[in-house]
């Protein structure tokens, strides 16, 4: 159930109207709900009640403490991407104990930072990064956890949209050399060969992929164990999709029957082939976890009518939600007040001086200068991907829980944008 909807012709977030809340705290302003953080993450936590399974939100979908605080206490743990990341997911009081580290470029500091909090365990992406992991933690008298990402290579033909599980990109360790890597992982005596895992592309809308690549590590965990190489747990990545409503879409697979389809195939291959042994599974959602649970607040600043288009000009732009200007990504427009003016066919711009500054392109919308709008499923990708272009402050953020609305980030002072820059003397 959506937690945005119009009541007496006025979109609410929750119980809070938007009119109000952009009163308050001004526009553009990120509005999640708390209902929809919680609501998202039951369906994982639901799906995995009773088994050995752990929840690591990506956090990179959208890092606010509040955010990650909401979720630590519902048992989640954290896929992170920086040591930056893991900053702040104990700023937030996250446990260490149950972050993953992802990437391919992990600095020597980075990896100290995670290994002094003992986290979960290291997603590796190559040999070299093996080796440096090995020698880092041989520094500090300690045994990192390791996990190869192995790129299962399945086939695009069938799944044109998988963009990170193929050949030809940076991420992983190919599927043909992944035994090879285990083996040199296995011989290094700083190094602790936990799992595998795998994240194969985002936005998928259909699971079938995602059972292909859960086929692919099954594979090389039998072919693991007949070395003697056993394996604790299997991580699935992230990429199940959401619903921007383009009229082109198809409905993504809902979350508890894609985690019942996993489930059901890791059963039948530990009582047929794994001698019942356990083994920990691990999901990394991001986008599935937060994109429905906000929108982006933004205001009607003129209306311009082009020779050839009408432009609906608003105070937010790609410095602020940069995902239809790096993706051509599709996200719903509508307005705050239902009925205020007669519709027509707009492209919604910002301010900002690139003709990539777009957020919505030919849109029927019935709106005037001075009106809010709202650009829906903003919650992932949004405000982590936001910059200072311009030098524009990054937006507020709030989260509305009932009728109470908490601001849970300020809003970016011109002079925050600056203070850490000097002149030369
Ligand atoms: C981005 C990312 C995720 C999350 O992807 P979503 O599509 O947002 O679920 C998970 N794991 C890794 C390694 C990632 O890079």
């Amino acid at each position: 159930m959506s937690q945005f909807s119009y009541k007496d012709g006025v979109l609410h977030a929750e119980g809070a109207s938007l009119t109000a809340i952009a009163e308050q705290f001004g526009t553009p302003t990120y509005v999640y709900s708390k209902a929809a953080l919680l609501s998202n993450f039951a369906a994982y936590a639901d799906a995995c009640a009773g088994r050995d399974a752990l929840v690591c939100y990506a956090m990179k979908a959208n890092s606010n403490l509040a955010i990650l605080d909401l979720l630590a206490r519902q048992g989640a743990g954290f896929d992170i991407v920086s040591g930056g990341e893991l900053l702040r997911v104990l700023a937030a009081g996250g446990d260490p104990g149950k972050v993953i580290f992802s990437g391919v470029g992990k600095s020597v500091d980075e990896m100290r930072l995670a290994l002094s909090h003992d986290i979960l365990c290291f997603n590796v992406e190559s040999i070299p990064e093996l080796h440096r992991l090995n020698e880092v933690a041989g520094s500090m008298g300690k045994k990192a956890r390791i996990s190869l990402r192995v790129n299962p290579n399945v086939d695009a033909k069938t799944h044109p949209y998988i963009a990170t599980g193929l050949k030809a990109n940076k991420f992983g360790v190919a599927f043909d050399d992944a035994l090879d890597t285990y083996r040199t992982a296995a011989k290094l005596p700083h190094l602790d060969v936990s799992g595998i895992d795998c994240h194969i592309g985002s936005q998928l809308l259909d699971d079938a992929p995602l059972l292909e690549a859960l086929d692919r590590l099954i594979e090389l965990i039998d072919q693991l164990g007949a070395e003697g190489i056993e394996l604790h747990h299997l991580d699935m990545g992230g990429g199940i999709g959401i619903d921007y409503r383009d009229a082109d879409d198809a409905a993504p697979v809902p979350v508890g029957t894609y985690l019942g389809r996993v489930f059901a195939r890791i059963d039948a291959w530990r009582a047929e082939r794994h001698n019942g042994k356990p083994i920990k599974v691990i999901f990394e959602p991001g986008r599935s976890i937060v994109g429905d649970t906000g929108v982006l607040l933004t205001k009607v600043e003129f209306l311009k009518h082009g020779e050839e288009k009408n432009f609906c000009i608003v105070d937010a732009a790609m410095n602020d939600m940069a995902r239809p200007a790096l993706y051509q990504a599709w996200m719903d427009m509508q307005p705050v007040v239902q009925g205020s003016a007669a519709a027509a066919e707009f492209d919604v711009v910002g301010p900002i001086c690139e003709s990539g500054d777009w957020l919505a392109r030919d849109r029927s919308l019935a709106v005037a200068a001075g009106d809010l709008l709202v650009m829906h499923t903003a919650g992932a990708y949004g405000m982590t991907m936001a910059s200072n272009y311009n030098t524009r402050g990054r937006a507020a953020e709030v989260i509305v829980d009932g009728d109470t609305v908490h601001l849970v980030r300020q809003r970016e002072k011109p002079e925050d944008l600056y203070a850490l820059e000097s002149v030369i003397k």
